[in-house]
């Protein structure tokens, strides 16, 4: 896990579909509402809606292009 220091909050993104944009949506077995978990920061991404963490220890520059779908309040933000 990584060891978060700070919250950022994305961008709020009003449509997006997956012919036109490359989303990163929630899996069946996901617990909460981290889409991805990695080592490399200690920063969490924070829902642009709801606030929800969304990212944690990601760095946003790793991550391009993607469009990211809270499951918690079903809003897409980027960064
Ligand atoms: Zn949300």
């Amino acid at each position: 896990m990584p060891l978060i220091r700070e919250h950022v909050r994305l961008h709020g993104f009003p449509q997006a579909d997956r012919a036109r944009h490359q989303l990163l949506e929630p899996s069946a077995e996901q617990e909460g509402t981290v889409l991805l978990r990695r080592e490399e920061s200690d920063v969490a991404h924070d829902c642009a809606t709801c606030q929800a963490s969304l990212l944690e220890g990601c760095r946003l520059d790793r991550l391009p292009g993607l469009v990211f779908r809270c499951s918690a309040c079903g809003g897409y933000s980027i960064p």
